[in-house]
């Protein structure tokens, strides 16, 4: 049985407490850091939840998920956020379904999503996706290809590049996502100046080790787990 909202409460009390301390030991304002509720495998109720809980968006791994469940859930003004990859041939219903792409990893990619934002006569928001701990199981541009595709974003009118996200490597050694949070965070500072744009999105962080990227300059943590129990 899913989770009732009462649990769920609970939860987001605990993902926000462990957000302050992380905010509290970093000497950052815990303001800086937003919280993506994950809803990914689960039913259309979370949404539902994330919404009466007042959080503005949800962030899912699946296009066709995202859509049923837009459909099924009863809650409109939640913002909906793609965070697993995405194949150019779903570019243009991701366009209309999301109101951001954090998975852009490939120049293709890249000029998909900018023709169908075009022909919505629209602005998509987006983020590109690194694969800063050069985890051969995960998706994401490599950190030396990450300077093409950020100046081609940053080129199409059609998109607006809000900054970067990446996953931290599976790993029982916490110097492993450190790391990986580390190389995203001297990626953007350092794009940041050459590009001259602020870039000022740092999408990183789960449930097992959002202290760790809230620590390394994190500004929105994607959580499922911790809110919603076990996938
Ligand atoms: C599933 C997922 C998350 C949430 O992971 P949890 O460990 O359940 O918090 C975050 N980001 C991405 C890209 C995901 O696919």
């Amino acid at each position: 049985m899913f989770l009732t909202f009462e649990e769920f409460q609970t939860n987001l009390v605990h993902v926000q407490k462990r957000i302050w301390e992380a905010c509290r030991v970093a000497g950052r304002d815990p303001d800086s850091v937003g919280l993506l509720p994950v809803t990914k495998t689960h039913p259309p109720e979370a949404a539902e939840y994330v919404a009466r809980a007042g959080l503005p968006a949800v962030g899912e791994n699946r296009v066709q998920e995202a859509r049923d469940k837009q459909a099924a859930a009863g809650c409109t003004g939640l913002r909906w956020e793609l965070i697993g990859h995405l194949q150019s041939n779903k570019a243009k219903l991701a366009a209309a379904v999301f109101q951001r792409v954090q998975s852009v990893d490939g120049a293709k990619l890249l000029g998909v999503l900018a023709r169908a934002a075009e022909e919505r006569g629209a602005v998509l928001p987006i983020l590109v996706q690194v694969n800063a701990g050069a985890d051969p199981a995960k998706f994401g541009c490599e950190l030396q290809e990450a300077s093409g595709l950020i100046e081609s974003a940053l080129r199409a009118p059609s998109l607006r590049l809000d900054g970067l996200m990446t996953i931290a490597p599976l790993s029982d050694d916490p110097a492993v996502a450190e790391r990986t949070f580390a190389n995203l965070r001297e990626l953007r500072d350092r794009m940041a100046t050459q590009f001259g744009v602020p870039l000022t999105e740092l999408s990183m962080g789960m449930s097992g080790d959002l202290d760790a990227a809230i620590r390394a300059g994190s500004t929105q943590v994607r959580v499922g787990t911790a809110l919603f129990g076990r996938r």
